[in-house]
């Protein structure tokens, strides 16, 4: 059941929240405001070289492409054929040859999931949830950024909760149509250029009611403004309106960017058509 949103909310009774607004919230609350409730458009680069950016964005997007080929049936070989940018050959050998193994049976990749969080709906697109129905299932994130994501970077990521969240609360589905129980699902960070390095997180209650009680609250701070910005200015070396904000004019280089903070969300996309519903 939803309530009505307070009078002063800024933003719109449909708003979907997603990992990657949430995550902008979470970074600063001035470029959530930016970006999502004045919607400004501000003409600068977030990394230089951004050609070298856009090349490795666009790898990743091929990468995730190929991944959910594969899953749905298309064999290796012709897709292989696609394959010819030097990157993108090493990481579908390594999906191919040292992917995640002992994946549930049943595989739902691309697929969205979405559930009602306060007066609003938390939404997600997930690569990949592989379920034995009525055992266990498993969430895979496929990661191609160039370094491997540290995992306490990682645990603190509101993907980390918002997914196993969302696969609890509109799951069901999927499940034989009983609710996963928090137990049964785990999540998997496969990294295309560490094949043998994923990060794993197992699920509980304890864990589901922290994280429930930590995106309620998130999106009822969201909901009221004011959006101040954020006092960690690392945050603003890789945003796009840090000459807005006076936080500098310069983009922060491709080669020290931190992990996964910009173009590895191919989520954000999301098309609401085909999101299944489930109402609580
Ligand atoms: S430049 Fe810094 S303060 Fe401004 S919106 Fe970006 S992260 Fe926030």
């Amino acid at each position: 059941m939803t309530t009505t949103p307070t009078p002063y909310s800024l933003l719109p009774t449909d708003f979907q929240f997603s990992q990657a607004n949430l995550q902008d919230y979470a970074d600063c609350p001035r470029r959530f405001q930016l970006r999502y409730v004045e919607r400004v458009d501000w003409p600068a680069h977030e990394v230089e070289p951004a050609l070298e950016n856009e090349r490795h964005m666009q790898q990743g997007m091929a990468f995730h492409r190929l991944a959910h080929q594969h899953t749905l049936g298309i064999p290796e070989e012709p897709l292989s054929r696609t394959v010819t940018d030097i990157d993108l050959r090493r990481w579908w050998r390594n999906y191919l040859t040292r992917g995640p193994g002992n994946l549930p049976p049943s595989r739902y990749p691309e697929i969205v999931l979405s559930a009602p969080l306060g007066d609003y709906r938390l939404t997600a697109k997930f690569d990949l949830i592989a379920v034995d129905a009525g055992q266990r299932a498993v969430i895979v994130d496929w990661k191609t950024s160039r370094k491997r994501s540290r995992r306490k970077w990682l645990v603190e990521r509101l993907q980390t909760k918002v997914y196993p969240y969302l696969l609890v609360r509109a799951g069901a589905h999927l499940n034989g149509g009983q609710p996963l129980a928090p137990e049964q699902i785990e999540m998997v960070y496969w990294f295309a250029e560490y094949p043998n390095e994923s990060a794993r997180f197992a699920y509980d209650a304890a864990q589901i009611e922290a994280d429930e009680a930590y995106l309620t609250s998130l999106v009822g701070r969201i909901a009221n403004p004011p959006y101040p910005r954020t006092t960690d200015e690392r945050h603003c070396r890789y945003c796009r309106y840090r000459s807005l904000c006076q936080r500098g004019v310069e983009a922060g280089p491709f080669d020290e960017m931190e992990e996964t903070e910009l173009g590895e969300d191919f989520g954000i996309s999301l098309d609401f058509e085909q999101i299944a519903e489930i109402e609580y």
